[in-house]
């Protein structure tokens, strides 16, 4: 699990702030979820054969033996919610959420233990165009934040559930056929759970997967329109995707449209943002059957991306140094009247101890441009020294008529 420095934090809140202000454009609305909730929940809904349950839950009991596991994931917790809250029946829903989620992996770059996701999840409604609109918005939040040069989208169809079914049965037998080409963990997953090899990055097996079935030949007639309307809606708004039919995800509750978002940019991490549809996920928290879709961006991948464009806006504009008990006092009451009184600006009080000197080191490492500074004289004479930190001038104000040089200086 990662600490998140200042300036990396810095990048996560505006990441967090753009995405924000794009999903409330489109009318999504912001919900919170805990960020435990019972161990069941996950096993059911992500599926007991995944990765994330086998072998990634933070899972313990409770005081009360009761099972808890740290959310994996997003949106089981938010399709609980929704039912449990009855805003799911007969409603059209458009959520958004963030927070931590947690998955014990072997910890990489681009790979964390505790990670930050953003995510987007649909209710109500079952035709393509929803997912047309969950894909634009991806790319205009990767446009907003200047990266969309960088990120391709990988689009497939994993079908119903009765034709995802029928392929299977053909992946399996194909793959029996050539068992010993086959990796160790694919050979596990051949009993538990067979298209996640489609997934495996060993190459020996990677070579057996370009000549079997793939799950396109195997769509069901109603699966094959919605994707190809998506693929039109998504050609006249000139959104490029690749068609990549080993794309199916790592949970088991998709069906129809699964796409993710990859970037070359950052090595073996390359997927920054993950969705798809769940049309059945509702039913199996007890609701009645109610189409969904939504995705999950993982913000450590994109802060990654940031990292050496982005400009930090933490500096200070104003530090207040002062010499002696009077001044130090005076000081902080000063910088109250100042931020009560502009518009905006950072102002940082030198609160300690100090030679002039020294302070005005630290004023040079706040980033500050301006230095207000306070000593005997001043307190005696009611009077502020202003100084110009880029240029050096300094100059001596009355205490009313600083604020307003100030306002004027941090226009400029
Ligand atoms: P991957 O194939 O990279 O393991 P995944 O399919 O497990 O991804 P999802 O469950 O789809 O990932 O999560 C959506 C996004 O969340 C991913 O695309 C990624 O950006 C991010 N993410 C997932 N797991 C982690 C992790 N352990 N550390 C950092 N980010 C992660
Ligand atoms: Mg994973």
């Amino acid at each position: 699990m990662q600490d998140l420095l200042p300036r990396q934090k810095e990048i996560y809140r505006y990441i967090e702030d753009v995405v924000r202000v794009v999903l409330e454009s489109y009318g999504y609305t912001e919900i919170g979820v805990p960020v435990l909730e019972s161990t069941q929940l996950f096993s059911r809904l992500v599926g007991e054969a995944t990765d994330i349950v086998e072998k990634e839950m933070y899972t313990f009991e409770d005081r009360n033996g009761d099972s808890l596991t740290m959310r994996p994931e997003g949106t089981a917790g938010v399709v609980r919610m929704g039912q449990e809250n009855g805003l799911l029946f007969n409603q059209i829903q458009r959520f958004w959420y963030a927070g931590p989620m947690f998955r014990h992996e072997r910890p990489q770059k681009g790979r964390y233990r505790q990670f930050e996701q953003v995510g987007a999840e649909c209710f109500g409604m079952a035709g393509p165009d929803i997912d047309a609109e969950l894909l634009f918005m991806c790319q205009r939040i990767w446009e907003t934040l200047g990266i969309s040069d960088e990120i391709h989208l990988e689009l497939n169809s994993m079908g119903t559930t009765e034709s995802r079914a029928a392929y299977r049965s053909e992946l399996v037998n194909y793959l029996e056929e050539h068992r010993d080409g086959l990796d160790k963990d694919s050979m596990r997953r051949l009993e538990t759970n067979p298209l996640r090899i489609l997934d495996s990055k060993v190459p020996k097996t990677q070579e057996l997967l370009a000549s079997a079935p793939t799950l396109t030949d195997f769509l069901d007639a109603e699966s094959k329109m919605h994707f190809d309307q998506l693929r039109r809606l998504l050609d006249q708004n000139q959104l490029f995707y690749h068609i990549n039919p080993s794309i199916v995800r790592g949970l088991d509750y998709y069906n129809k449209t699964v796409f993710e978002w990859v970037t070359d940019s950052l090595g073996a991490q390359g997927t920054v943002c993950g969705g798809g549809r769940y049309d059945g996920l509702v039913e199996q928290v007890g609701g009645k059957s109610m189409p969904g879709v939504g995705f999950a961006m993982g913000l450590d991948r994109l802060a990654m991306m940031l990292d050496d464009k982005f400009e930090s806006t933490a500096d200070a504009d104003i530090y207040i140094a002062s010499l002696g008990e009077p001044a130090r006092a005076y000081a902080l009451l000063l910088a109250e009247d100042i931020r009560g009184n502009l518009a905006h600006g950072k102002v940082v009080v030198h609160c300690a101890e100090g030679k002039l000197k020294s302070q005005m080191k630290k004023a040079d490492a706040s980033g500050a441009n301006i230095a207000l500074i306070i000593g005997e004289e001043e307190i005696s004479k009611r009077e502020v020294t202003v100084k110009d930190l880029q240029t050096g001038e300094q100059q001596s104000l009355n205490a009313e008529a600083v604020i307003d040089h100030l306002s004027k200086m941090l226009e400029e």
